[in-house]
């Protein structure tokens, strides 16, 4: 089985990897603290001691990491692990970044003799530990089928989309109909509160029929409860909104609604909810209606 180095072992990087260990992957991990390296050595990952010592004579190096600057600090410069890669080997950001980050880092893979693909995947925590994340990738189809058994180790679904930078794109896509659905549920509770009609009752006629989706399944019981541990945290999907917003306007196009709801999670942000779960936006819709 091939050797696999995973450098960032946060709240999805972790049981990802925990899932390539268990199919049988020569796993090397590496995360900047030392609370995800320990949680991740706990549950049978194991850990080297820096980037380098992760990535030397790796076949495949996958990264999941915050944000685009991120990325490009592991993956880029002298110190970075394209550069401690050897020729070959298949280099593979599984992060959520801008997808002109996402094309620098083909562009380095690319003069470095290293195969590349931007993976970005969704399906959060729960697909990540249950190893049924949906992973959309973009660049070469030969890069791709490489990828493929890593793949289906972690995910339930793994589609090449298209070239370098669309397997962002994509996901920019599902940032914008997440971010929408989760508002659109808060709003809805905020209605079937207000006429004191059973909101469970009501999410269950709700889930069955057209307005039924995966983020009404699996976010209700934050917001009906008020538990807002993350999941996916605010400050991440407000990273991504920007993400978003960023490749609209290169492009020209105008995604007024994906606007509305970036400012809501922006305004989250401001009254200092970032670390909480993004289904927190909730929390506006209904301080908007309280006295
Ligand atoms: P996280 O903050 O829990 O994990 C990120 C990890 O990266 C941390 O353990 C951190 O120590 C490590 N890290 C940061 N900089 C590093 C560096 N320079 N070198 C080594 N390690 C470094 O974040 P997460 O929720 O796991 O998200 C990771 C990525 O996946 C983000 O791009 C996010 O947008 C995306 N994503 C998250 C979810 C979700 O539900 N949480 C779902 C889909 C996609």
């Amino acid at each position: 089985m091939a050797t696999v180095a995973f450098i960032g072992l946060g709240i999805m990087g972790r049981p990802m990897a925990v899932n390539l260990v268990k199919a049988g992957f020569d796993v090397r991990g590496f995360s900047r603290t030392g609370r995800s390296r320990d949680a991740a050595a706990a549950q049978g990952v194991p850990i080297v001691g820096s980037l380098d010592a992760a990535v030397a004579d790796a076949d495949v190096v996958i990264t999941m990491l915050p944000d685009t600057p991120d990325v490009e600090a592991v993956a880029l410069g002298d110190g970075g692990a394209l550069a401690g890669m050897r020729r070959g080997a298949l280099y593979i950001d599984m992060s959520t970044i801008d997808p002109e980050g996402a094309l620098r880092v083909h562009d380095a893979a690319a003069r470095a003799g290293i195969g590349c693909l931007d993976a970005p995947v969704s399906g959060g925590e729960v697909a990540s530990i249950e190893g049924t994340l949906s992973i959309m990738a973009g660049g070469t189809r030969e890069d791709f089928d490489a990828a493929r058994e890593l793949f289906y180790a972690i995910g339930a679904s793994a589609i090449l989309v298209g070239g370098a930078g669309s397997g962002q794109v994509v996901k920019a896509a599902n940032q914008l109909m997440v971010a929408g659905h989760l508002q659109m549920l808060a709003e809805a509770i905020v209605l079937l509160k207000a006429h004191d009609v059973d909101e469970r009752g009501a999410l269950a006629v709700l889930g069955a029929g057209l307005a039924g989706s995966t983020v009404l399944a699996r976010k209700q019981n934050a917001i009906l409860e008020q538990d807002y541990r993350p999941g996916f945290r605010v400050e991440l999907h407000n990273k991504d909104l920007a993400i978003v917003q960023n490749a609209a306007r290169r492009k020209g196009v105008a995604l007024p609604a994906t606007a509305l709801v970036s400012q809501f999670m922006q305004a989250l942000v401001a009254q200092g909810y970032g670390a909480l779960d993004h289904s927190a936006l909730y929390l506006l819709a209904d301080e908007l209606n309280t006295r």
